[in-house]
């Protein structure tokens, strides 16, 4: 391993991924749109970042789509909504070669820490062949620093997935090298249910399967919340349900979607004003448990490569367009010849409303 093993780079693998447009910033975050089966209603999007000053070869993330749309709809998310079904295995592992292709076209990956989170666009629990990729990724790429990531919404009904995820992590991703999360948000049932409005795993059902997945080397499991300043966070309910041995606490800002910001919606976990949060922070730790606050680069927000963020969709006469309270036209680095007639790059105010 450690770059011995050359796997053969095949055009076939990213094909049927046609590339409309990139945004970003090399040294930050780039975000691709990409449409499949070459179908323009069929679009993606896919991520890659790094943490400055942190180099590549240290720590690199891949977020990537499993759904075309999102059938759940969170309250803060601007990928949820459309939903025109799942993406193949094939489609889902384009989104990761294409990536890998442009820095490592021997598909050698000398990184250190190389995330790819199933977390652009879809609940990834709704689509098996989410499994399938992560039983294929270890023969598709020599990266000994690979570090998949499931983040869940636990909806109800998938307790196969889950089970063949479980199996999955101990036999090809032990040790450490699994990330595990439920984005909780709430600990108040009704609340969650409004953000989350589908029929989902209690508090008990995830704690008792968060037992059975974490084995000792393990990360532990991760608990998301992005909370607003009125959504409670209860120390109480979380010793209830999560063991702070197996469960560690992920507190991040809730970023400015189309969804936030049209709903007026305020983030606890406030980049400019850490004492608005010190106070939950000091809380979860007294109640025993890690405490990650991740507060990434703000840029990434204009980007629109975040978490929850969504950038493109199709506007009234069926153009693809980037939302209009999106920022990202001002990163664009290439648009396809095809796109640009649509979509004059630079010019924001022809983008449409929907
Ligand atoms: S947060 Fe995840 S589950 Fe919720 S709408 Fe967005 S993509 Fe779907």
């Amino acid at each position: 391993m450690g770059g011995e093993k050359l796997l053969e780079n095949t055009s076939k693998d990213t094909e049927g991924l046609v590339l409309l447009g990139e945004f970003g910033k090399e040294d930050l975050a780039t975000l691709y749109v990409a449409y499949l089966r070459g179908k323009k209603d069929h679009v993606v999007e896919f991520v890659e970042s790094v943490q400055p000053p942190i180099p590549r070869e240290k720590k690199w993330v891949n977020l990537i789509s499993t759904l075309f749309g999102c059938p759940v709809g969170c309250a803060m998310c601007d990928a949820g909504g459309t939903y025109r079904g799942p993406l193949t295995a094939e489609e889902i592992l384009s989104q990761i070669l294409f990536m890998v292709d442009r820095h490592y076209p021997r598909r050698a990956v000398p990184v250190e820490k190389y995330k790819i989170q199933f977390a652009r666009m879809g609940e990834p629990s709704f689509n098996d062949a989410v499994l399938d990729v992560l039983e294929r990724l270890p023969e598709v790429l020599d990266a000994p620093g690979l570090i998949p990531s499931i983040s869940t919404i636990a909806p109800a009904g998938r307790e196969a997935f889950f089970e063949r995820l479980l199996a999955i992590k101990n036999r090809l991703y032990a040790g450490g090298r699994f990330q595990m999360q439920f984005s909780i948000h709430t600990t108040d049932d009704e609340l969650r249910n409004q953000i989350i409005p589908i029929k989902k795993w209690g508090f008990e059902d995830i704690g008792k399967y968060g037992e059975r997945f974490y084995r000792e080397g393990d990360r532990k499991i991760t608990l998301n919340f992005s909370p607003a300043p009125e959504w409670p966070v209860s120390t109480g309910v979380l010793r209830e349900h999560f063991n702070p041995d197996v469960f560690l606490i992920k507190l991040t800002p809730l970023n400015p979607t189309e969804k936030v910001i049209n709903a007026g919606m305020k983030s606890l976990i406030d980049p400019a004003n850490p004492a608005k949060y010190a106070d939950l922070v000091r809380s979860l730790e007294r109640a025993g448990y890690d405490v990650i606050v991740s507060i990434g680069a703000l840029e990434e927000n204009q980007i629109g490569s975040n978490c929850g963020q969504y950038a493109t969709l199709f506007g009234s006469n069926n153009r693809l367009c980037i939302r209009e309270k999106y920022s990202t036209m001002r990163y664009l680095r290439y648009t396809s010849a095809e796109i640009g007639r649509s979509w004059t790059p630079g010019t924001e105010n022809q983008h449409e409303k929907t």
